[in-house]
């Protein structure tokens, strides 16, 4: 009797083994219903074999076959099972964490097509200002159109009369239905047309062909300082492809903030295109709905963060990872992938060339492209004549007046832009510098007590929040320690920075954006509008606000306390406080207007802040890298790292240490590390503890790992959480 393998939701590195009863037809890559103990689980058929090594008594047989959907197709599972190895984590997990929820489950994807509704060109250039105020709804369903083309289901959730609504605003043209769902029905020939607002520049034109001219597999490192056009190389790289073929192009962005903007744009350039985005804010139904037009081969641009590297794509032809860099196409958790390096397996397996854009290369691409395995293709200069590079200072903190962490320097400078009705950007560069309460008589500190972190200052509602664990009290008015009354604030987080400059600027219109402002998304979209309308004088922010967001009226941004990164544990602090500055740099005059960035720091000639001066990313990448490879950090070296956290210490120092020894009795050429604390060594009650391997090359690296999961899947324990990260990112 034949046998089917199946992946399954189940944390253990195997298939299990099912029966296929006569009659029933079932193929690699089908979605089946098994019995799993008690339970009914739906898996995925990775292999059909003649026999199981199991005891035939105890095999089941598969309960149904679900032919709602195509199978996933054989590179799809080669992808998957490729991920479960390199990253060591189970199969079973990998598989079903990468389809859409609506495939992970028993409930018949609904075969008829969804349709779906988005804007036309001329509902999306409309002014939402002339829609009058009293049609709520009416600006309530563009707004959210805005977004993402959503089902009527969808827009109903905004108010009980959307439908109506949404006729009038078809009616008008504004809005259009589409079919959201492959159908079967046969691929019609496609016009393309295409907008061709620019003339390439000479730099421009030679990364457009160099990559077009690929044969197969090759990657490309877009190496281009801000405003020099990397978006409009992708632009032609994808005319080029959906002109010459059926192709479909893959571009991943880091920011889910971005992708309706993105998506807006692309539509503008290639207006008959079917572009479609995959990302977690869309609901199940639309991201099942897009997933499957990915499938069908139909999306000719697949527009997406980390999670879309895991689409099907049946004409992939080009991939292209923008902001290639960005921490953010790495998962923190469950499957650990990078989505950048899954991007790279992806193309080689698949044999298509794949473009990595950065102003910032993350260091690890630069070095490969110094070395030859990876093309550099390098933009040099702005694309626009009218852009020019900002220029950066630095004010020196301890040679100049400061008013609680702000420079009289810089008020000032914020002061003559308000004079011109021009925006300022305050820019604080991670939430962890937030403000803690400190008691002036003993120098006690608002610790959480259930981390090793510090309770932030919420000013607002009065409250001492743990930004690790979620612990929250009331702003005590004593020192629980010494009962001093003189409690006050230090270190400055974005809500004390818009006390004190609307205390200095009272008339100024402030707009504080900061990931508990922007988590909802129709917020967000409502501030954007406010800063494009220039609505607003002073911008403050944190990272969130650096991602790719063009506001023209914007001329200075001031950089408040980047400091704290040029001491970080991480040795990748440096690295990523360079590619944040310049990312924020480049909100400064990208119009018609120069921008200045002031940075505010007590170490003015560090060579970080002087290659940020000179806009020298070669010479501070090379710095770098000489750094890593003295101390033999990556890219030199390849890590993975094994964390454990539980309620004891000795519980979880126990675990690692034998972790540890069973890595040492291997042998490997790997380099074992010692067992130390966590970054945060504690958090919400738990001991959080590590250990680092590191090893020469990658093969090294994969084989100990393989030779090492019997031993840790032997000492895993329920009472801990440990996992296995490969090349970590966070320390
Ligand atoms: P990047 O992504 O590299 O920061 P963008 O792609 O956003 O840069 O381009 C910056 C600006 O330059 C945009 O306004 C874009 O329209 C414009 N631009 C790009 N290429 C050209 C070109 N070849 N000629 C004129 N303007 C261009
Ligand atoms: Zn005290
Ligand atoms: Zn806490």
């Amino acid at each position: 009797m034949p046998i089917v393998r199946v992946a399954l939701d189940i944390p253990l590195s195997t298939l299990f083994d099912y029966t296929v009863d006569e009659g029933m037809r079932v193929g690699v890559g089908q979605r089946v219903v098994v019995p799993f103990g008690k339970r009914q689980m739906v898996g995925v058929v990775m292999e059909c074999v003649a026999a199981s090594t199991m005891d035939a008594q105890r095999i089941k047989p598969v309960t149904r076959v679900l032919e709602d959907s195509a199978p996933l197709s054989a590179e799809l599972l080669g992808l998957l099972n490729f991920c479960s190895d390199y990253y060591r984590y189970p199969i079973g997990q990998t598989a079903l964490s990468a389809l859409p929820t609506r495939l992970r489950s028993e409930e018949p994807v609904i075969g008829k097509p969804i349709v779906s509704y988005r804007l036309t060109a001329s509902g999306a250039a409309l002014d939402l200002a002339d829609v009058p105020k009293r049609k709520a709804v009416q600006r309530r369903v563009l707004e959210k159109l805005a977004l993402q083309p959503c089902a009527l289901a969808e827009l109903k959730t905004l108010s009980a009369t959307a439908g109506a609504a949404l006729q009038v605003l078809l009616a008008e043209g504004w809005v259009e239905g589409f079919e959201a769902v492959a159908s079967n029905l046969p691929q019609c020939e496609r016009e393309h047309i295409f907008d061709n607002a620019h003339t390439l520049t000479r730099e421009q034109q030679v990364a457009v062909n160099a990559v077009t001219q690929a044969d197969g597999y090759q990657c490309f490192l877009l190496h281009g300082i801000t405003g020099s056009g990397k978006t409009e190389v992708y632009v032609h790289l994808m005319h080029h492809i959906l002109r010459s073929s059926n192709g479909q192009v893959l571009l991943l962005v880091p920011e889910i903030n971005l992708t309706p903007q993105l998506e807006q744009y692309f539509r503008s350039r290639f207006p008959d295109a079917e572009i479609i985005s995959l990302h977690s804010g869309l609901s199940d139904t639309a991201r099942l709905a897009n997933w499957r037009q990915a499938q069908s081969g139909r999306a000719q641009i697949v527009l997406g963060t980390r999670l879309a590297v895991f689409a099907e794509l049946p004409e992939l032809a080009l991939i292209i990872v923008d902001e290639e860099h960005d921490g953010s196409f790495k998962q923190q958790d469950g499957l650990r992938y990078s989505a950048r390096d899954v991007a790279i397996f992806r193309a080689s397996q698949r044999g298509v060339p794949i473009v990595l854009g950065s102003a910032t290369p993350s260091l690890e691409s630069y070095h490969n492209a110094l070395s030859g395995r990876y093309k550099m293709l390098a933009l040099t200069q702005r694309a626009s004549i009218a852009a020019q590079l900002p220029e950066v200072r630095c004010i020196n903190i301890n040679q100049t007046v400061m008013h609680q962490g702000i420079s009289e320097y810089l008020l000032r400078e914020i002061g003559s832009r308000i004079a011109r009705g021009e925006q300022s950007l305050m820019f604080i560069n991670r939430r962890g510098y937030a403000p803690v309460l400190m008691c002036g008589g003993c120098g006690w500190l608002s610790d959480c007590k259930h981390c090793a972190g510090k309770m932030v200052l919420h000013l607002k509602d009065q409250r001492l929040r743990c930004h690790h664990c979620g612990y929250q009290i009331r702003v005590p008015q004593n020192c629980p320690d010494c009962g001093n009354a003189d409690l006050h604030p230090v270190g400055s987080g974005t809500q004390r920075v818009e006390e004190i400059l609307q205390e200095r600027f009272p008339d100024a219109r402030i707009l504080r954006v900061d990931r508990d402002s922007t988590r909802n998304k129709r917020a967000w979209q409502t501030m954007r509008a406010q800063i494009h309308a220039n609505e607003v004088d002073i911008l403050i922010g944190t990272q969130m606000l650096a991602k790719g967001h063009d506001f023209p009226e914007l001329t200075l941004v001031g950089v408040l306390n980047p400091d704290s990164a040029l001491y970080s544990s991480d040795f990748r602090a440096a690295e990523k406080l360079y590619a944040q500055l310049v990312q924020v740099s480049g909100r400064a005059g990208r119009a018609d207007k120069a921008g200045s960035v002031i940075i505010q720091t007590a170490f003015p000639d560090h060579p970080l802040y002087r290659a940020l001066q000179t806009h020298d990313f070669t010479g501070f990448a090379s710095s770098q890298l000489a750094e890593r490879q003295m101390a033999g950090f990556p890219p030199f070296m390849y890590q993975a790292m094994l964390r454990a956290e539980g309620k004891t210490e000795s519980e979880v120092y126990a675990y690692l240490n034998q972790a540890r020894a069973a890595a040492v009795a291997l042998q490997s050429e790997v380099e074992v590390l010692g067992v130390v604390p966590a970054a945060l060594a504690r958090r919400a009650n738990h001991i959080r503890a590590q250990l680092l391997i590191q090893a020469g090359t990658r093969r090294t690296l994969q084989s100990f790992l393989r030779a090492w999961q019997p031993d840790l899947d032997a000492l895993a324990q329920a009472k801990l959480r440990c996992s296995l990260d490969i090349d970590p990112l966070e320390f």
